[in-house]
């Protein structure tokens, strides 16, 4: 185990990160409401640096003040991305959005246990993205790493309980009633993350145990 690392998109999920730890962000953090007078030890960036994409600029202008690293597989970055360490770590060359690159990354340098914040690909070109963060968590949990991830829009892999009750009649039998209720992950922001078993169709809320304010899902694909 290693200090925990949190990586950090700007879904709205980010809204439930507590800070703590060393933070990894996306490009535009650091002009972005709400996000931009947070902590960070990192800034990735994997887009061009083109005078139509103001907020990349004007991040990176912000990084070079506040002195936080800006990685890039780019010339601009003032950290450059260790691309072909990456590549002859896990022979392939499955990255896309700067998530991909931040876990790949994260995974490559040991660190575990990571936290996933913001990292929402459901809507529009973020769905895009779905399918190359869930490979990449695939490759965390091949090496034994343990992850949260609060989100709006990945599965939950948590273990699944069917009760059941049933009877015979005759030689069929019937379902009388069946529940399935499943784990599900909570997360609030002073307390970190908590469990609960809930029916699968109900709406899931919770509140902390410790503190008693209501708790965000989280969607966890490791269990600890
Ligand atoms: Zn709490």
């Amino acid at each position: 185990m290693s200090e925990p690392l949190t990586i950090l998109g700007r879904g709205d999920s980010w809204k439930s990160c507590p800070f703590v730890g060393e933070i990894w962000a996306c490009g535009t953090v650091l002009v972005t409401d709400g996000m931009k007078d947070k902590r960070y030890d990192k800034v990735f960036a994997m887009d061009i640096m083109h005078p139509a994409h103001t907020g990349l600029a004007s991040s990176y202008e912000v990084a070079k003040e506040r002195n936080i690293p800006f990685i890039s597989i780019y010339d601009y970055a003032t950290e450059k991305y260790p691309l072909e360490d990456i590549f002859n770590d896990f022979h392939t060359q499955y990255l896309m959005n700067t998530v991909s690159y931040m876990l790949a990354l994260a995974i490559h340098q040991g660190r575990n246990p990571l936290s996933l914040y913001g990292v929402d690909q459901e809507d529009g070109m973020y769905s895009d993205g779905k399918p190359v963060v869930a490979f990449w968590l695939g490759v965390a949990t091949g090496r034994g790493i343990k992850y949260d991830i609060a989100n709006e829009s990945m599965p939950g892999f948590a273990p699944c309980y069917i009760q059941s009750d049933v009877e015979s009649i005759g030689e069929e039998w019937k379902v009388r009633e069946e529940e399935t209720i499943m784990v599900y992950g909570f997360g609030c922001r002073e307390h970190g993350i908590f469990r609960i078993m809930q029916p699968v169709w109900e709406v899931h809320k919770a509140n902390c145990p410790v503190c008693g304010i209501k708790a965000k899902q989280v969607y966890e694909l490791s269990l600890p």
